[in-house]
Order: structure tokens, then C-alpha cells, then sequence
């Protein structure tokens, strides 16, 4: 089973950035790319960023179960299909998903052992500027989703780890802290404790 990270945070707050960056780094780790409604953003790369699939589509996805957690955000639908779990598992590398609070909260129900990630921004007022340098979405979507982060942000306690994205590069480097950490944690690396230990019988000689 793949060690599965969770990472949500408040629109614009930098998750995409950090995730794209930790993937170039970390060579055990794939992104879960999710399936939504929303319409393609400058920059987004179709089959990376996201699917990008009709709601019709999406609907039958979700009525046939094929969704692990699927939430409405901001007025469009996103999910996670059950395939990108299966993937992860057989080429043997851990997963990471940018999912909303609704996503991440279905998922922990699901996969108890799945680690969560929120992101804060360093303030609301950074916020916005991010919003407004990103300048993919209008005036109306930049709003809403300034709008919503004062909510969102609240839901920080629900995580196991924080992580105020203020300087990106120390962001990156907590982000990598983390997940080592969790690699290293005693009941995951059981199996290979077993084998050292195993070493240390077969080489006693005074037993
Ligand atoms: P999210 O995925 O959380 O919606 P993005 O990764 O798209 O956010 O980042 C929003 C904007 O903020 C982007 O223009 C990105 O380059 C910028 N950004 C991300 N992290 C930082 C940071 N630590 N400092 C300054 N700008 C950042
Ligand atoms: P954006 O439109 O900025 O790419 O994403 C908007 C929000 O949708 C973000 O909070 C992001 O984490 C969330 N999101 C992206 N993919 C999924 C998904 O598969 N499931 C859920 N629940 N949320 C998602």
C-alpha cells in the first residue's frame, strides 16, 4: 500500500507550486491527477494538471462508484479516481493529492493511515496578491475564492501538519521534512527492521 499524503489549502495559497516542485525532486512520489468540471486555467496541462471531462462524464464516474472522494468546489465538480490509488500501488511509489477539505476529510474515512497537509498562506493580504499575480482567473473567480479562504482557513486543525507558505524554498524543503519523516515513521519501515534484525541473529555466533 502506498504511503498516501493529503495537501489541501485555501486557493492560491501556493499547494500546485510546492507539489509540482516536490514532485521534481522526490523520485518515490506520484501526483494524483483528479478529474473536474472546471474549465482548462493558462498554464494547466490537460492528463497533468487535471482531466478535464464534461460534468456528464463526471457524473457517470461518480454514479458508478470509479470516485474515491469527490467534492463541489467553487461551483465545478472534482475527484480522485479509485485508478490513480491502483497505479500508485504498482509502480510502488507513494501518492500525493491536492484535494479541497470536503476530498480530504472523505479520503482519512477511507485510508485512516493517509497523512494531511494544510497550507496557509503567510496572510490574507499575500493571499490576494497571489490570486491577482497568478492572473488566470477573472475579476468574479479571484473574488470568490478570497471570499471563501477566510472559511477555509479554519478547517487548519483537521490536519496533521501546517505549513505557512511564506518563502518558497524553506515551504519546499518543510514539505520534503515531512514526508522523509513520515517514511521513517517505526511501524512503516517494519519490514525492513525485520531484515536488519535478522542480519544481526544470523551473524551471532555466541547464540
Ligand atoms: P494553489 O495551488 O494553492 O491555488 P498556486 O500554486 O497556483 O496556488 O500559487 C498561486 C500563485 O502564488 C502562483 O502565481 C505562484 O507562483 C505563487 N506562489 C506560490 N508560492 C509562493 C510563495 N511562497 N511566495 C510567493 N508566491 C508564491
Ligand atoms: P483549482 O481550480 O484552483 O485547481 O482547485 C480548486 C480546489 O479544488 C482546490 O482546493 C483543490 O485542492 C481542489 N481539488 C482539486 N482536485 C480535487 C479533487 O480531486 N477532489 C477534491 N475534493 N478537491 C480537489
Amino acid at each position: 500500500m502506498p504511503l498516501v499524503f493529503i495537501i489541501s489549502a485555501p486557493s492560491g495559497s501556493g499547494k500546485s507550486t510546492l507539489v509540482k516542485r516536490l514532485i521534481e525532486i522526490d523520485d518515490n512520489l506520484t501526483f494524483s491527477t483528479s478529474v473536474t468540471t472546471r474549465e482548462p486555467r493558462k498554464g494547466d496541462v490537460e492528463g497533468e494538471s487535471y482531466e478535464f471531462i464534461t460534468k456528464e462524464e463526471f457524473v457517470q464516474l461518480r454514479d458508478c462508484g470509479k470516485l474515491l472522494e469527490w467534492a463541489e468546489v467553487f461551483g465545478n465538480y472534482y475527484g480522485t479516481s479509485q485508478e490513480v490509488l491502483v497505479r500508485a500501488e504498482q509502480q510502488q511509489l507513494d501518492l500525493i493529492l491536492d484535494i479541497d477539505v470536503q476530498g480530504a476529510a472523505q479520503l482519512k474515512e477511507r485510508l485512516p493511515e493517509a497523512v494531511t497537509i494544510f497550507v496557509l498562506p503567510p496572510s490574507r493580504d499575500e493571499l490576494a496578491n497571489r490570486l491577482r499575480n497568478r492572473s488566470s482567473d477573472s475579476d468574479a473567480v479571484r473574488e470568490r475564492r478570497l471570499k471563501d479562504a477566510g472559511q477555509e482557513v479554519l478547517n487548519y486543525e483537521q490536519y496533521d501538519y501546517i505549513l505557512i507558505n511564506d518563502q518558497l524554498d524553506e515551504s519546499l524543503e518543510q514539505l520534503r521534512g515531512i514526508i522523509l519523516a513520515e517514511r521513517c515513521r517505526q511501524h512503516r519501515a517494519r519490514s525492513d527492521i525485520k531484515t536488519i534484525l535478522k542480519s544481526f541473529r544470523d551473524g551471532d555466533d555466541t547464540k
